[in-house]
């Protein structure tokens, strides 16, 4: 198999395999990757500007998704740009989404298997130790979190659920069209719904069909409800 071949199953785009080691002993293999003809437009990682001349280049090796039986290690080689805005930056690489040694699919892996079993559990599968997957997870839930769609929040919710005689009640507030929960909030006060609309206000005030949204919440929590009660309240 050439490295054209090695190329093609890596499959990450822009880049090339220049040269492979397979380990059959380790049951390890080994790419070496460098950028595609055509494919060396450098963004800074810091501003997002665009560069055509690099400042000086490195490698970096991190661990990918396995091929068959074999652990996979990338050695790419990723240039620093010489910014006016940022001074000398490495270049973003979609494949390196962190400074972790790993890429981003390996990450994605990682994160996906998290869903489902527990962190030791994920830790064994894919030998490692368990503060690195936990570490991996998080940036994983912060990636999704930054790119998820949002949701407008055209229909908005305020239950209050009784948490029984400690907790008493706490204010929930949703997207009714979606179902999902956007915040919770202690007790069941009018006050308790104003810490709600300082960060949100800002993000939704635009999604609102009218700028009343505050009035006709204030005004809906005002009333008292019966404990228990379903409470959703529609705008
Ligand atoms: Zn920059």
């Amino acid at each position: 198999m050439g490295d054209n071949e090695f190329t093609k199953i890596l499959g990450w785009p822009g880049y090339r395999v220049y040269r492979h080691e397979i380990n059959e002993g380790t049951k390890s293999l080994r790419l070496w990757v460098r950028r595609k003809r055509g494919n060396r437009k450098l963004i800074c990682s810091g501003c997002g500007r665009r560069f055509s001349d690099a400042h000086d280049s490195n490698e970096r090796e991190v661990r990918d998704l396995p091929w068959g039986e074999y652990r996979t290690t990338v050695i790419i080689e990723v240039y620093r740009v010489c910014c006016p805005e940022c001074g000398v930056r490495i270049e973003k690489v979609p494949q390196l989404p962190s400074k972790a040694p790993f890429s981003k699919r390996f990450e994605e892996a990682v994160g996906l298997a998290c869903e489902s079993a527990s962190v030791r559990q994920v830790a064994r599968q894919f030998g490692l130790a368990a503060s690195t997957v936990r570490a991996i997870d998080l940036r994983y839930l912060e990636r999704w979190s930054a790119t998820r769609r949002r949701d407008p929040l055209l229909e908005m919710g305020v239950d209050e659920i009784y948490f029984g005689k400690q907790m008493k009640f706490i204010t929930v507030v949703s997207n009714l069209e979606t179902g999902e929960p956007l915040w919770f909030g202690q007790d069941r006060k009018q006050e308790t719904l104003d810490e709600f609309f300082p960060d949100t206000t800002k993000r939704h005030t635009a999604e609102t069909r009218d700028g009343s949204l505050r009035g006709h919440v204030a005004a809906l929590h005002q009333q008292h409800y019966p404990v228990g009660a379903e409470l959703s309240h529609y705008l």
